[in-house]
C-alpha cells in the first residue's frame, strides 16, 4: 500500500520534481492516476492507467474516497495506494480548475 502526498513530488511551480529514475516514474504514474480519477469524477473517460508493477502492467482502477483521497488498486497483482493533496494540482481534471 502506497500512501502518497502528491505535493511531495512537485516543485514550487507544480511540475514533477524528480527528473530521472524510479522517483520520476512513480511521479508520472501518480500523475496519470490523478488525471484519470479526476476526469472520471467529471464523467469523462480516459485511457486506462497501467499498473506500475512491470511484471503486471494491467489497467488499475481508481476511485475518489469520502475524504477526497484517490484510492487506486490493481485487481491483478493487488498493488494499491492512496493519493492525497492532489486537488488543484496540474493533473486535477475535475470541475473547478
Ligand atoms: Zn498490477
Amino acid at each position: 500500500m502506497y500512501f502518497t502526498d502528491l505535493t511531495h513530488f512537485l516543485d514550487a511551480k507544480g511540475a514533477i520534481a524528480p527528473k530521472i529514475g524510479p522517483a520520476r516514474r512513480l511521479a508520472e504514474f501518480l500523475g496519470g492516476v490523478v488525471a484519470a480519477a479526476s476526469a472520471q469524477e467529471r464523467g469523462v473517460a480516459t485511457e486506462p492507467v497501467l499498473c506500475r508493477n512491470r511484471k503486471c502492467r494491467r489497467p488499475i482502477t481508481s476511485t475518489i474516497a469520502g475524504d477526497n483521497a484517490i484510492e487506486w488498486v490493481c485487481a491483478k497483482c493487488g498493488e494499491q495506494g492512496r493519493i492525497t493533496n492532489w486537488r488543484r494540482s496540474f493533473w486535477d481534471l475535475s470541475e473547478g480548475r
